[in-house]
């Protein structure tokens, strides 16, 4: 029988990233929306309680996931760093997308040192704020062609690229780096590198201004002959043309079902408001009568909880199976295209329904519609992660299915 109640340790720390949610991102939500490219002081009040959930393996947004050779000992069923931070990252993203991405030293870049760096690198990074500069001005999706450099100069790493929309590119201290060490080799000399914010050469250019997450700082950095120590290389440095891609796509596995919890979170946060909305109207919701007998809403409402529910579902499953040390980059993809798209058709649909309440700046609605739609799309879009489910399910390669 499957047990779907959250274990003790897990809750406890659950209920503490839902009292941050609610005392502390939620308050200032709208503040900075409103005040983009604003530094929300009120986070930095947060570091060192975040420190604290690090060090005992609970991060709120991916920081403290593991390899899977760091996983607690795994006896077929535990639970660990992974569905902790898909836990405290719902519950911080029902606060807020966009401060959850800018908490101190939950960065992206926090997860791919961790999946893949190794423990002398851990000891040495595991307590920065990395983010992760994958992007570049010639491709998205397509992460096989990165173009920036990595050129090995006695003992330093010299970089030269550019990145773009990097989250918490100017804030964190740290920045991961995708880079070539050899373009002839193709994707599999893209290694990982970790740049220090005071390593030469590297500069952030501007900000984006953007739809939603505003509270987020999305960076373009420049890397110009960037230099920094030749063991700041994250893994292996061997260019292994057999193994190609997957050290550094292993990352993935990990944060994708955490961007699925963020979508997550923010539908829990649409649809409650939206139920209030409703029942304050008079609309009731049962779930002992037929959707087709109940008032039209609350036939639509119900069917965007169960979409929700099975996002919440996907998303257990897939951060089960990564602290279970089973591979699990079909269902980390099956669960951000599903929690994605959903995140989206939830927030639109409950500003739609609470009509012109909906649409305007009193509630959030009208924000959570706007920051859900970039969990649809970064970590992989829609798109994207159907193409990877429709791979993994076919038993295609990249080659044959594009
Ligand atoms: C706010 C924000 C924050 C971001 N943060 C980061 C970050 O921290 N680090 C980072 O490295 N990047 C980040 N990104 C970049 C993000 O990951 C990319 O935008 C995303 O991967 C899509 O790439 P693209 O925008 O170039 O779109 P493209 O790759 O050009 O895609 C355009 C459209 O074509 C579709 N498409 C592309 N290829 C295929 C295909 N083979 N089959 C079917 N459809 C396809 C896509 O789904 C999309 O709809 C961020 C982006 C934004 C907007």
């Amino acid at each position: 029988m499957i047990n779907l109640e959250l274990p003790k340790k897990l809750r406890a720390s659950a209920n503490q990233a839902h009292q941050v949610a609610a005392q502390i991102l939620r308050p200032v939500s709208r503040k900075y929306d409103l005040a983009e490219h604003e530094y929300p002081k009120e986070l930095d009040t947060m570091a060192a309680m975040v420190e604290g959930l690090n060090d005992s393996g609970q991060g709120a947004s991916g920081a403290a996931l593991g390899r899977g050779d760091e996983q607690p000992k795994a006896v077929g069923n535990t639970n660990g760093g992974n569905m902790a931070s898909l836990m405290n990252v719902i519950e911080t993203c029902w606060g807020d997308v966009g401060l959850t991405l800018s908490i101190p030293y939950q960065g992206l870049g926090n997860s791919a040192i961790a999946a893949v760096a190794t423990d002398e690198q851990l000891e040495r990074f595991g307590k920065v704020w990395a983010s992760m500069a994958i992007t570049e001005p010639s491709f998205g999706s397509d992460s096989a062609a990165v173009t920036t450099t990595a050129v090995l100069d006695g003992d330093e790493w010299v970089l030269n690229g550019e990145k773009i929309f990097v989250t918490a590119g100017e804030r964190s201290t740290h920045v991961v780096v995708w880079a070539t060490v050899d373009k002839t080799k193709g994707r599999a000399a893209i290694k990982s590198f970790v740049v220090p914010r005071e390593a030469p050469g590297l500069s952030v250019a501007r900000l984006e201004h953007k739809l939603g997450i505003k509270a987020s700082d999305t960076a373009v950095l420049l890397l110009q002959d960037c230099r920094i120590p030749k063991d700041n290389l994250l893994g292996d440095p061997e260019v292994n043309v057999e193994k190609g891609f997957a050290g550094v796509m292993q990352t993935f596995d990990n944060t994708r079902p955490i961007v699925a919890g963020m979508a997550i979170g923010l539908g829990r946060a649409a649809l409650e408001e939206l139920r209030g909305i409703l029942e304050e109207a008079g609309v009731e919701i049962s779930y002992d009568t037929p959707a087709y007998n109940q008032h039209a809403a609350a036939a639509e409402f119900l069917a965007l909880e169960a979409d929700w529910e099975a996002s919440y579902l996907l998303a257990l499953r897939a951060a089960w199976m990564a602290d279970n040390k089973k591979p699990n980059s079909l269902e980390a993809s099956m669960s951000k295209a599903k929690a994605g798209r959903t995140g989206t058709a939830v927030s639109l649909k409950a500003v739609e329904l609470a009509g012109s309440y909906g649409y305007s700046q009193r509630p959030l609605l009208e924000k959570w519609a706007r920051d859900s739609k970039i969990l649809d799309i970064f970590e992989g879009t829609q798109q994207i992660q159907q193409l990877i489910i429709a791979r993994r399910l076919l038993g295609k390669s990249s080659a044959e299915l594009k």
